[in-house]
């Protein structure tokens, strides 16, 4: 049971979602977009998400939308990952959630709920930064569409009430090579060790990152050495790690030296998958 009292709103397009929300803002509440509810109920049982009005989103016609038009995929905020994942039309994005909590809780967690909450995995982030994805964020002052990449700095960087409605990747990205790989220290389901998915992009592998630090990420940095053919695998592995931001995360999942192993060869996978040659491990 959730110990606090809130009103429920139940929003039927973006611009009533954001304006009830600036109007509960106004009224001195502490107003939250309520998509899969997942986060707002179990957080909210243990106190960790306070909340005194929640604003229904499902309803959204767009935040529901899932349709290949105009070579892009365009993908509404409120779907739930199972949706997507059965739709398959980005099979890199299908693998990558198919590996998020379980079944039962993909039926409810939705695709922007993944990337707009406040449990910082955001595994379904990791495909959308390495295709180029698009959003659309609807705001007091109307809509605009962006780069993920440049509102994505550990987080998705939304103003106060902006609801994200939609993403857009074109549809070039979704056939091309990929790898995803979710590694746990145990259980089938859980929290990652370390995720990581790449793509191969006009020769050239991308490679996103969750579980390594606090926050998941990419860096052009850490794609050019694994890129630098002239050096031997392990060289261009050893140089890209040199990278990663800091400090790489030590938990119950495992120390910063374990998670560091366990990457430079699900690295090494990376280059074998994405190179079709067979590299060993150390
Ligand atoms: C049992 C369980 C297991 C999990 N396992 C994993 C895992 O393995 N990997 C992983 O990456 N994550 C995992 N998570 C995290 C999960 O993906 C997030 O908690 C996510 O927020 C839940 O999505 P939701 O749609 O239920 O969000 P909600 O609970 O509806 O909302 C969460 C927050 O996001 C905001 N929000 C939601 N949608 C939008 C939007 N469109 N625009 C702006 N803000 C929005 C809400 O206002 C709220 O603050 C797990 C969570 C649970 C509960």
């Amino acid at each position: 049971m959730i110990p606090y009292d809130f009103a429920y709103f139940k929003a039927s397009t973006a611009e009533e979602a954001v304006e009830l929300y600036q109007s509960l803002r106004e009224q001195g509440k502490q107003p939250v977009y309520y998509a899969g509810g997942t986060e707002i109920i179990t957080l909210g049982r243990m106190k960790e998400v306070y909340t005194e009005a929640v604003i229904d989103i499902k309803g959204i016609t767009e935040c529901q939308t899932l349709q290949l038009e105009q070579n892009q995929l365009v993908m509404g905020a409120a779907l739930p990952l199972t949706k997507l994942q059965e739709a398959n039309l980005f099979p890199l994005l299908s693998q990558t959630i198919s590996e998020i909590a379980d079944h039962t809780a993909r039926n409810k967690i939705t695709l922007g709920g993944n990337l707009c909450g406040n449990i910082y995995y955001r595994e379904a982030v990791l495909p959308l930064l390495i295709a180029d994805t698009d959003v659309v964020i609807a705001g007091k002052s109307g809509r605009r569409r962006i780069p993920l990449n440049s509102i994505f700095d550990e987080r998705p960087c939304l103003e106060d009430g902006e609801l994200l409605t939609q993403l857009i990747t074109q549809s070039d990205y979704l056939g091309l090579p990929y790898y995803s790989v979710k590694k746990r220290r145990q259980w089938d389901v859980g929290y990652p060790l370390i995720t990581v998915t790449a793509l191969k992009k006009e020769g050239k592998i991308r490679v996103s990152f969750s579980g390594v630090c606090l926050f998941p990420f990419r860096s052009e940095r850490i794609e050019e050495c694994l890129n630098d053919t002239r050096l031997n695998p392990d060289d261009r592995i050893e140089r890209a790690i040199q990278h990663l931001p800091k400090p790489i995360s030590n938990d119950v999942e495992g120390s910063p030296e374990y998670r560091l192993f366990v990457l430079k060869n699900t690295l090494l996978d990376v280059l074998q998958a994405l190179e079709g040659e067979t590299y060993a491990h150390n």
